[in-house]
């Protein structure tokens, strides 16, 4: 016998809304279904919207709730009674700033599962329902600005850069479009790309969450997880409209997030000259008619957290012989259990999504990205290193560490090499 169960709210109505109601049970009047979802449709709405809202619960077909961690503080502000559960978004004047897709791979299941492909069109594609009253979010968000670094008015000075005002101006500043993407999986996609049975993934992430996502388990039927993880963000340079074409050339750099780098310049690793030289490489490629991305992943070190990341940096610094290159994923290992949870098999989606089959610059030395992204049927023409005058001496122990265990280079260093502690110590 087959029981299906509705998807069930947290809570209904502000006069009853002091009854929990848990979500994997079924509801205790008029049984409802939730809206259907067909994964890789070949139209939006016969893919149908992904409704994960609290609004309109009887429509839910998603397990979870949107803005991935930022749920916890909308929770916050309703428990606050600062915001009204019942506010659902006035999208006027919201729609994307830039046109990007329908592609190829929206259409396809096994493309995109860890977004929604159709999660900027929103308000578009879905026009009819939101009349009548649904409660259907953008996931996807898609804006334009300007960006001003150091790193690229030093390139202009060192005469590496050149303004042509339109994608560098005079002024320094570099004219992006740039887009927001919130992770939405589709879980039997996503067990299929790690090789995975759905059900064994779906009762890891409900065990090892807490029991955070009991419909995880009790809800086969929802195959779409909001999973309170950070999004992406992208930084397109030159014309989106040019993606989708086989004759733009593309360069991109895939960066993971690092914020003790990437926003305060900590220098024990190359996280931001490596992503202001991929942006560099991106402007260039922009000038020439092409197209420049960059793909930051909100996976905060190696996806351990910065926790785990500050103590490894301790535990290098501190061990005897110093920090040296021989240890550095000995030391990650021994606090986190691995030396890598970023797992990059999710990421080539994203190109999937822009219509990008093929990356002509890659500013990436890691043989994971490229990997993965190869894997996809991704290809990539050149991979682009970092300069060694951009490397800081300090970050010198995680290069050499990277280049030993299969970093593309031209020179893998050896165990003498390796063994040398390099690293400052704490007290320096
Ligand atoms: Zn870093």
């Amino acid at each position: 016998m087959t029981l299906i169960l509705p998807a069930s709210p947290v809570s209904e109505t502000t006069t009853n809304r002091r009854r929990i109601r848990l979500t994997s049970h079924p509801r205790s009047t008029g049984a409802t279904q939730p809206s259907p979802l067909v994964w890789g449709a070949p139209t939006a709405a016969g893919r149908g919207p992904v409704v994960a809202t609290l609004t309109t619960p009887e429509r839910r077909n998603a397990i979870g709730v949107h803005s991935g961690s930022y749920g916890i503080y909308r929770a916050l502000a309703v428990a606050a009674q600062t915001l009204d559960p019942d506010h659902r978004p006035d999208l006027t004047n919201t729609a994307p700033a830039a046109t990007i897709g329908p592609f190829e791979g929206w259409r396809d299941a096994s493309k995109i599962v860890s977004f929604d492909p159709w999660g900027h069109l929103v308000s578009e594609v879905f026009a009819d329902k939101l009349a009548e009253g649904w409660d259907i979010r953008p996931t996807i968000a898609i804006t334009k600005a300007h960006v001003q670094m150091p790193e690229l008015r030093d390139a202009v000075l060192a005469g590496r850069l050149r303004a042509d005002g339109e994608v560098l101006l005079a002024n320094g500043d570099v004219r992006v479009t740039k887009a927001a993407i919130e992770p939405v999986w589709w879980l039997p996609g996503v067990a299929a790309r790690f090789g995975l049975e759905e059900g064994e993934l779906r009762r890891t992430l409900f065990e090892q969450t807490g029991g955070m996502y009991p419909e995880l388990v009790t809800r086969p039927d929802l195959e779409v997880f909001l999973p309170p993880i950070g999004g992406m963000t992208l930084y397109f340079f030159g014309d989106v409209s040019k993606l989708g074409r086989p004759e733009t050339r593309i360069a991109c750099r895939v960066h993971d997030e690092c914020n003790g780098s990437d926003v305060f310049g900590s220098d024990i690793c190359t996280c931001r000259p490596y992503l202001a030289h991929g942006m560099e490489i991106c402007v260039r490629e922009a000038q020439a008619g092409g197209v420049g991305v960059v793909i930051y992943n909100r996976k905060e070190g190696r996806a351990l957290g910065e926790v785990t990341k500050f103590l490894v940096y301790n535990a290098r610094k501190r061990q005897p012989g110093g920090d040296s290159a021989a240890q550095y994923f000995n030391r990650t290992e021994c606090v986190a259990g691995v030396q890598d949870m970023r797992f990059q098999q999710l990421m080539p989606d994203v190109f999937h999504w822009l219509g990008i089959a093929r990356i002509d610059r890659f500013a990436s030395m890691s043989n994971l990205k490229s990997g993965a992204l190869r894997d996809m049927g991704i290809d990539i023409v050149e991979q682009v290193a970092i300069p060694d005058d951009l490397i800081p001496p300090d970050a010198r122990v995680e290069m050499d560490a990277k280049k030993a265990a299969g970093y593309f280079t031209d020179a893998v260093p050896d165990g003498a090499e390796l063994a040398m502690a390099k690293g400052r110590g704490l007290a320096d």
